[in-house]
């Protein structure tokens, strides 16, 4: 029998790991922005055609590259900004994997001239589809013009996926003005089919600001500048009265590296609280400066997530700053502790990740907890959970064959014996008329719990089972501010929970499917989730739901029994959409006759 494993050729490898890196003409923009930044540029002019689909040029006045350099810049994983192991933790550039260049080059035709200081003549340099085609030396300026043409000439599929020009354009902008809103003593042009559209001066900071919030005015900024022992926040925040109903003039920069993070988008929101409505976004331009060492910037080749090493701290003195600055700005607040000293302190001197709670809204109700509320039904949960499984699969089995027959092509049907086994403790396996349908288990009920969670929190609450022994928990700080905003879903899903001052909790009851045990652990987790979950669009309830059904569902690897393989699969074709997991993973597959034939 012949090997079935080759190495990918090169410019194959390339192609797939340019994919990560190169998703439009903006992400080209981009890298190629961040080279010029790199190399201390103090001028940028870019020249767009086609949304870029066409061409992206730019020119800077920056280092510029020997013709060695220039040979080697166009090769994987080369780079100046790194060398070793330990430097990855400590970057202060905004390029480390040598990635860039060499993306581009193996999916568009790329053209260069570049100059370094000192050295008489420059290099010409032309790459097509990763190959070096022609190299000679010429006259040029100190500093690098870059043009790169056709971009996925050579993938059409991906060429075809990109969106109308006005779509791209917008993207191309956008990258624009993050690199230009960190990076005031840069000069920036950009031209599009030879309009210029953007033209920043050599400015200021505050300048900078405004040249790209063009229509707000000095008076409407507020600035920031907090030095604490661990971060250092500068940037500007809008008045609450420019707050704007779409999301969108919000940045954070960590050391000038652009990132979206929603964890800490939330502490700014909440520092608004009172400001704002909850359906207004206030405009932030913030930046962090830290000590390299204690970020991960290393954890997604576009780099908009960066991970801090204490996130939690991060967060409340970003909030902290963020209601200072506003209880400068407001004389008379509603809420009332706008201008408490407590934000003084606290910036001051960071709280230790174990005595940080100085901030539990005022408006937050702190009940005591029932200690008489409780139910015999204690016991019987723990003990039971093949009822609730019961519980959950109350559905009409008859009506399982007329969804398969909506949902699988052709005339499908469960054949009358039902006769259902389970694969690997992961699958359930039933032999339908054209073959065989396998159901993802723990997918499924993921969907299925996820539409039934929606359901509780739209209309009809889940009872929650009261615990025996009320479970005292205390959260991270900030993660409290989380668990406020999403304790109405939380009771409507079946969970009973109060507040107990700072940021400690009390678990009086339960929702019937879940197991016991760890609950805090349970319950950092969902928070957890939550978190992550917001980086998308989700609505508040989507999320939720989406959170609380993955934490219930059973998981792979647990032994199904012969009834409840029957109710799951009934309950799973009784949903609004039985094909997909919520977060897109396919519960059913179907392997055919055909395929099977196909085998031997
Ligand atoms: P990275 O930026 O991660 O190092 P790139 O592929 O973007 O990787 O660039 C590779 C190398 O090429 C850089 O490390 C730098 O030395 C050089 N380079 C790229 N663009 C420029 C530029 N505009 N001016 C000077 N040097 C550049
Ligand atoms: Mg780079």
């Amino acid at each position: 029998m012949t090997d079935l494993i080759k190495l990918l050729p090169d410019h194959v490898a390339s192609q797939i790991a340019a994919g990560e890196v190169i998703q439009r003409p903006a992400s080209v923009v981009k890298e190629l922005l961040d080279n010029a930044i790199d190399a201390r540029s103090t001028e940028i002019v870019l020249f767009i055609k086609d949304a870029g689909k066409s061409l992206i040029q730019i020119i800077d006045n920056g280092s510029g590259m020997n013709g060695t350099d220039a040979r080697m810049c166009w090769e994987r994983h080369a780079t100046s900004k790194i060398a070793k192991t330990e430097d990855i933790f400590k970057i202060n550039t905004m390029g480390f994997r040598g990635e860039a260049l060499a993306s581009i080059a193996s999916v568009a035709l790329v053209d260069m001239k570049t100059r370094k200081e000192g050295e008489e003549l420059g290099t010409y340099i032309q790459v097509e589809g990763s190959a070096v085609k022609k190299q000679e030396p010429i006259a040029h300026p100190v500093g690098t013009n870059i043009l790169v043409k056709n971009l996925f000439f050579n993938i059409p599929a991906r060429r075809n996926f990109l969106k109308s020009n006005p779509v791209e354009w917008k993207h191309i902008v956008e990258e624009v003005n993050r690199a230009a809103l960190t990076n005031p003593g840069i000069a920036i042009k950009l031209f599009h089919n030879d309009d210029l559209q953007l033209d920043y001066p050599i400015e200021d900071q505050k300048q900078r600001v405004l040249s790209i919030f063009y229509d707000r005015k000095e008076i409407d900024l507020i600035g920031l500048d907090e030095q604490t022992s661990i971060i250092h926040v500068k940037g500007f925040i809008a008045k609450p009265e420019f707050a704007k109903r779409l999301r969108g003039e919000q940045y954070f920069f960590v050391n000038n590296r652009f990132f979206k993070d929603n964890y800490l988008n939330h502490a700014v929101n909440n520092a608004f609280e009172g400001t704002i409505s909850k359906e207004q976004f206030p405009l932030y331009v913030i930046q962090i400066d830290i000590d390299p060492s204690q970020i991960d910037i290393n954890i997604h080749p576009t780099k908009t997530e960066v991970k801090f090493e204490d996130e939690r701290n991060v967060y409340q003195i970003l909030r902290a700053v963020v209601r200072k600055a506003l209880g400068g700005y407001i004389q008379n607040p509603d809420g009332g502790d706008f201008d408490d000293n407590r934000f003084i302190h606290l910036q001051l001197n960071p709280p230790s990740a174990s005595e940080a709670m100085p901030f539990v809204s005022s408006g937050s109700t702190v009940s005591r907890p029932d200690w008489g509320s409780f139910k015999e039904t204690y016991q019987q949960q723990r003990n039971d959970s093949t009822q609730n499984w019961e519980k959950l699969f109350q559905t009409n089995p008859n009506k399982t064959a007329e969804r398969m027959e909506t949902l699988l092509p052709a005339n499908e049907e469960v054949s009358d014996t039902r006769v259902f086994f389970q694969l690997n403790n992961q699958f359930i396996v039933t032999p339908i008329k054209s073959g065989l349908m396998l159901v993802n288990q723990q997918a499924a009920h993921e969907r299925i719990l996820y539409e039934k969670y929606l359901i509780a929190l739209s209309q009809s609450p889940i009872a929650s089972q009261q615990l025996l022994f009320p479970k005292v928990i205390t959260l991270a700080p900030g993660d409290e501010l989380i668990l406020e905003e999403i304790l109405p879903e939380m009771g409507a899903l079946g969970f009973t929970i109060n507040a107990f001052g700072k940021n400690t909790f009390v678990i009086n009851g339960l929702p019937t499917e879940l197991h016991l045990g760890n609950e805090q652990e349970l319950l950092t987790e969902i928070l957890e989730t939550y978190k992550r979950n917001k980086q998308g669009d989700l609505s508040k309830h989507k999320n939720v739901a989406k959170t609380m059904a993955k934490k219930a569902a059973i998981q792979a690897g647990t032994k199904l029994k012969t009834e409840e393989m029957n109710r799951l699969v009934d309950e799973l074709f009784a949903c609004t959409d039985p094909q997909f997991s919520p977060d897109g993973r396919p519960c059913v597959s179907k392997l055919t006759l055909q395929d099977i034939s196909k085998m031997f």
